[in-house]
């Protein structure tokens, strides 16, 4: 315990010193987020540091073992160090798939020469991934996806089509499920592949949401070649890997829930309840379940990083914290009333209340629908007999 304070009192100090004042402001939209890469974009010098220092001390993936780029803390340091970085505001150093998605199944799944190779760089914000997953037909029903891998002696060559991959403009590699058993019970056919988004025959094409962003594309592999060590996990089993990283993805989404500064909307709105009871009752409502919501998520993460979480939570916790954005951005769109409609303006100058409630619409389809959550909920939690 006394080892704990003197934790804490280190980082303290350390992040005083070494978080620049800039960083302790909230993001004004998704724009601000550094996600690092081959050639990295920093809105400001602050950023560009604050990432770098962090990376340096392992920081950007505290908990992960030093020897591949992480920071080897113990959970209730990482928990220290959670706590004293929420203290002060500070941002998030580095929004990253190959982090919150990539590494723990590396960690997990991943040959040694693998781990040694992917997540240092991943630590150190060096390269971007993306995740190829959803295909055209194949999203709920992500089993029957139809890319192949076929093997050719001393490569695959992978053909196929995946959709809605977030950021595959702008990644460097991907995280792919590829079908390599064609005759196969279908989730048993299927491979987790990595792959450079600069190999031959990988083409995007950005598609645009309501929202007037673009976060995510098609993409195309044609007679793509990607060497035979890049497979994680054995050949055919892909599945088991990819069911890993999803839980690991809806705990990431989840975390929207908390709305970047624990979410309750009382206070920031103040101004617009005085004259109108039935949306204060409904603001109250609303930060209410925040609190409820937020200190579930730290029992959750507590019990995810002693191994003790149940392994359906975190569809429990997607399901939640999606839920609870899109509310959160139907009170500040009725708060703001004809206002909150603007839309003429560009992203940086206005707009930024509609947009960002027209984006939480797709809260509860990305990473799994909430209706697929709903189901997992009830047949793993509830343990209710199946349809
Ligand atoms: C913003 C955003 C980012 C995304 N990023 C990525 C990414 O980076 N990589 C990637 O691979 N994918 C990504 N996706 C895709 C996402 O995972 C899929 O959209 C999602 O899994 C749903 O699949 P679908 O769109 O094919 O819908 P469908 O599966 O066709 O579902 C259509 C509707 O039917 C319902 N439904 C389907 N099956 C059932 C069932 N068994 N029980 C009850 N209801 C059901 C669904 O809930 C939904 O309402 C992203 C999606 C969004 C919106």
């Amino acid at each position: 315990m006394a080892d704990l304070e003197a934790f804490r009192a280190e980082t303290r100090d350390w992040l005083e010193a070494n978080c620049p004042a800039e960083m302790r402001e909230p993001m004004r939209s998704e724009d601000d987020a550094c996600w690092g890469g081959r050639n990295p974009v920093f809105k400001s010098e602050a950023q560009r540091l604050w990432m770098e220092r962090m990376a340096e001390r392992g920081w950007t993936v505290p908990d992960w073992p030093s020897e591949y780029g992480g920071g080897g803390l113990d959970p209730a340091q990482t928990k220290v160090l959670r706590q004293e970085m929420a203290r002060i505001n500070a941002r998030n150093p580095l929004y990253s798939f190959g982090i919150s998605m990539l590494g723990p199944a590396l960690l997990k799944y991943g040959t040694e020469a693998q781990k040694t190779r992917f997540l240092p760089e991943i630590a150190r914000g060096e390269i971007r991934w993306c995740q190829g997953y959803s295909e055209p037909n194949a999203g709920s029903d992500l089993a029957s996806l139809a890319t192949k891998a076929e093997d050719k002696g001393d490569h695959w060559l992978v053909n196929g089509q995946k959709v809605w991959t977030s950021y595959a403009d702008k990644a460097d590699w991907i995280f792919c499920l590829v079908r390599t058993d064609f005759d196969a019970p279908k989730h048993k056919g299927i491979s987790f592949l990595l792959f450079d988004m600069a190999s031959p025959g990988v083409s995007t094409k950005p598609i645009l949401l309501i929202s007037g962003y673009s976060p995510f594309c098609e993409t195309f592999f044609d007679d793509v070649q990607v060497p035979k060590d890049q497979v994680v996990g054995e050949v055919n089993k892909g599945w088991d890997v990819a069911k890993y990283l999803l839980g690991h993805e809806r705990e990431m989404i989840s975390g929207m829930g908390l709305g970047g500064t624990g979410g309750r909307l009382g206070a920031a709105l103040k101004d617009k309840l005085a004259d109108d009871p039935i949306l204060r009752a409904d603001v109250a409502r609303f930060d209410v379940d925040a609190m409820a919501f937020k200190a579930m998520s730290e029992k959750f993460i507590d019990e995810l990083k002693a191994g003790q979480a149940h392994p359906a939570q975190p569809s429990m916790m997607k399901y939640a914290g999606t839920e609870l954005n899109k509310a959160r951005h139907e009170l500040v769109m009725a708060a703001g009333g004809a206002d909150a409609l603007e839309w003429e303006s560009d992203r940086s100058r206005g707009g930024k209340a509609a947009r960002e409630w027209l984006r939480t619409k797709a809260n509860s389809i990305e990473g799994g629908t909430s209706e697929i959550q709903l189901g997992i909920i009830a047949k793993r939690i509830l343990d209710l007999p199946g349809a």
